[in-house]
C-alpha cells in the first residue's frame, strides 16, 4: 500500500501543477543524485522563431522556407514549428517523408529529394561541405539547421529560442542541494555552451543523438547515480524511459507525457522547484 504521506503529497503536487503518474516517483525524485536536462523546450521556451535565412544555391530564400516547411509538415520539433510558422499556408506537398529523430527530415518535393536538419545530417545527402557563411552562424550560439538536396546546401536557417525565466533558479537550487546538474542536448556545442553558461551548468554534452542520450544516462547509472531526466520528449522518449525518474514538460510530445513519472502541467519550472522541496519533505516524513 502507498504510505499516506505519499498520497497526500501527490495531491499537493498536482495542485501545484506537477502531476504524479507513478507511485514510487516522489521518493525517487527526492533521492535523485543527478538531474539531466534537455535544452530545447525544457530549459528554453521551445517556442523557436526563424530569425535568419541565407540561400546558398539556385533557390530563393522564400522557396527554401516553403520547401523546409513542407518537409516539416508532420514533425513536432520546435524547429519544425518555427519553419511552418514562417512559411504560412500554401505549401508544396512533401512525399516519402522519412523523419530521423534528433537529426531532421528527408522527403521529395516535386520529385526532388531534400533534407532539413542538423548540418551534418543535411549535408550528408549532397556530400557538400559546410558553406562558409554557416561557420559564422554556428558560432553565434543560436540553433542552425540546413536545407540541402543531393547536389548542394541550399539554405541556412537560424532559430532563436529564449531561456525560460525560471530555469536559473531551478538549476541554482539543485546545485545548492548538492545535486549534479547536466545539460544533454542534440544541438550544437556553441548553443549548449551559451545556455549552460547563462544557467551556471558546468557539465554539458552537446551534439548527442537520442541513442547517445540514452547511453549517457546508462553510463551515469553504472556509477551508482540515481538519474532524474527532465525533457519535453520530442525525440527523447528512450532517455526519459531509462532514467529512474522522469519529468515531461506539459506542452511537449504526447508520447513523453504518457510515459513519464511526472508531467509539468503548466510548463512552469517553478512548479518543479517547489515540487522537489515538497518531495524532499515527504521523504523525511515517511522515513
Ligand atoms: P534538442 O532537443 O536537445 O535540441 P534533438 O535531439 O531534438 O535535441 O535535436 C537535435 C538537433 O537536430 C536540433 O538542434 C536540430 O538541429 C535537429 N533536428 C531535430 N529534429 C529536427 C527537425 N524535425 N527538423 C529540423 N532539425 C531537426
Ligand atoms: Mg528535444
Amino acid at each position: 500500500a502507498t504510505p499516506i504521506a505519499l498520497t497526500v503529497s501527490a495531491g499537493a503536487l498536482a495542485k501545484d501543477g506537477l502531476l504524479v503518474t507513478r507511485g514510487h516517483a516522489i521518493e525517487t525524485l527526492a533521492r535523485a543524485t543527478h538531474f539531466v536536462f534537455d535544452k530545447t523546450g525544457t530549459l528554453t521556451s521551445g517556442r523557436m522563431h526563424l530569425c535568419g535565412v541565407q540561400a546558398t544555391a539556385d533557390l530563393s530564400e522564400l522557396e527554401c522556407v516553403a520547401i523546409a516547411a513542407a518537409l516539416e509538415q508532420s514533425s513536432e520539433h520546435p524547429v519544425a514549428t518555427a519553419l511552418r510558422q514562417a512559411a504560412g499556408t500554401n505549401l508544396p506537398t512533401a512525399e516519402q517523408v522519412i523523419s530521423e529523430p534528433g537529426q531532421g527530415v528527408e522527403a521529395l518535393v516535386d520529385g526532388r529529394k531534400f533534407r532539413i536538419g542538423r548540418p551534418g545530417y543535411a549535408l550528408a545527402l549532397s556530400g557538400a561541405t559546410l558553406p562558409s557563411a554557416a561557420v559564422d552562424w554556428l558560432e553565434s550560439g543560436e540553433t542552425v539547421v540546413l536545407l540541402a538536396d543531393t547536389h548542394a546546401c541550399l539554405a541556412l536557417f537560424r532559430l532563436g529560442d529564449e531561456l525560460r525565466p525560471e530555469s536559473k533558479a531551478l538549476v541554482g537550487e539543485l546545485r545548492a542541494a548538492g545535486r549534479h546538474v547536466l545539460l544533454l542536448t542534440g544541438d550544437a556545442p556553441s548553443v549548449a555552451r551559451r545556455v549552460a553558461g547563462e544557467l551556471g551548468i558546468d557539465d554539458v554534452r552537446a551534439g548527442v543523438t537520442p541513442q547517445g542520450k540514452y547511453a549517457c544516462v546508462k553510463e551515469l547509472q553504472a556509477t551508482g547515480a540515481v538519474v532524474a531526466m527532465v525533457g519535453d520528449g520530442v525525440n527523447d522518449a528512450p532517455v526519459l524511459a531509462q532514467a529512474q525518474v522522469s519529468v515531461a514538460m506539459g506542452g511537449g510530445a504526447q508520447l513523453a507525457r504518457t510515459q513519464s513519472d511526472f508531467v509539468l502541467l503548466s510548463e512552469n519550472l517553478d512548479h518543479l522547484r517547489h515540487g522537489l522541496r515538497r518531495a524532499r519533505r515527504t521523504l523525511l516524513i515517511i522515513r
